[in-house]
């Protein structure tokens, strides 16, 4: 990945530090000047991006000058320079990944704009592990009305998000996968942009959207990636037109960034499967794992997949790499993984056992149940 030298956290600190808007002396211009350039509709600089991005990381730029930059772009967009850039800086505010070289071109990861009950990444790292790929997901958080992979996976008792670099390449060593989240080390620029876009009504916005993804992305050193850009009632954009454009935000920055990048759109008028809610999640994403679960969950984590083990060569094409994906679910070996990156990411061996190879009863149990249950019929 072309990705340039840019001072990180811990680099050397500007001689001058202007105590009141928080920036560098030789920065390009103080931070309030960058929001007003954006407020006003203009261009920023790539230096003034990667000027913005040092002060969310360094912490020097205070969360109401964050969230007026965030409104600024929201507003008033960036093109695809600018989107470039900011993805870039995102990527270098932390550490980048390195793997060894017998994994070239195996390192693969999808990502998804985010819908309500996408339980896919749970199944789909572990099979996408099982037929031989080597999968660093680093993952987010609920997002709006979205709900976060990395929610769902701390319903498992024990389970731990937060790994370092090396204990990520050994997990991928010995399992193949691993689904982490952004860290003071990984994306920290994504770490407080995400969740400042929470509550700062800026979550849908290309360009921030395109950034945050491609950023952790970038930092991951990936091959191959898909992105699940989904559009409908529920999700970030309502109608087919509107996410085409961030899917080709995605794809056209992705590829700038040296990934191989594919978007499928998906549609998210209503849950996909049965299951909302974190441990109600993880439970449906077990039985995917079990090879059953439901048709629209299977065919979305085999559609997926099956673009991946196309683009890192491990089948011929989309439809092999989808029949591949869905002997890994239905024989077993994906669940074995699945059980495998839990015991690795801090679940008691036991439980992870226990809750792989359960009954759905016994699985229910393990995750624990909601104090409040009330039945709400649909006619
Ligand atoms: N997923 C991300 O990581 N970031 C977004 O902005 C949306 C979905």
């Amino acid at each position: 990945i072309a990705v340039p030298a840019v001072p990180n956290r811990g680099a050397s600190r500007p001689k001058s530090w202007c105590q009141l808007c928080g920036t560098g002396m030789d920065s390009p211009s103080p931070l309030p000047t960058l929001i007003r350039k954006k407020r006003d509709g203009e261009r920023l600089e790539d230096a003034e991006i990667r000027s913005f991005v040092r002060g969310v990381t360094e912490g020097t730029a205070q969360q109401g000058q964050i969230g007026a930059m965030l409104m600024a772009i929201r507003l008033r967009g960036m093109d695809a320079g600018e989107t470039l850039a900011l993805s870039r800086a995102m990527a270098t505010s932390g550490r980048t990944l390195a793997w060894p070289p017998a994994w070239h071109g195996l390192v693969v990861d999808k990502h998804s704009t985010g819908g309500v009950g996408d339980k896919v990444s749970l199944a789909l790292a572990p099979a996408l592990a099982a037929c031989g790929c080597k999968v660093p997901m680093i993952s987010g958080r609920g997002l709006g009305h979205t709900g976060g992979t990395l929610d769902k996976l701390e319903a498992v008792p024990g389970f731990r998000v937060s790994l370092s670099p090396e204990e990520m390449c050994s997990t991928l060593e010995r399992v193949g996968c691993c689904i982490v989240g952004q860290s003071e080390e990984l994306a920290p620029a994504d770490r407080v942009l995400y969740g400042l876009r929470d509550v700062t009504a800026t979550v849908d916005s290309v360009p921030l959207i395109t950034a945050s993804i491609l950023s952790k992305k970038a930092a991951e050193q990936l091959s191959a990636l898909v992105l699940d850009v989904k559009f409908g009632g529920a999700a970030l954009y309502p109608t087919q037109d509107s996410a085409r454009e961030l899917a080709r935000s995605l794809v056209e920055v992705g590829t700038q960034l040296g990934i191989r990048t594919v978007a499928v759109l998906s549609r998210m008028d209503q849950p996909l499967g049965r299951a909302v809610g974190n441990s109600l999640e993880v439970l449906e994403a077990l039985e995917c794992l079990d090879g059953g679960g439901p048709p629209d969950l299977r065919e979305l984590v085999t559609a997926l997949g099956g673009v991946l083990l196309w683009q890192c060569g491990k089948a011929a094409g989309a439809a092999q790499g989808r029949e591949l994906l869905g002997r890994a679910l239905d024989d077993g070996s994906a669940r074995s993984t699945f059980e495998a990156m839990l015991g690795a990411q801090g679940v008691p061996p036991d439980t992870a056992h226990r809750l792989c190879s359960g009954t759905p009863a016994q699985r229910r149990r393990l995750l624990g149940t909601a104090k409040v249950c009330e039945e709400l019929p649909a006619p």
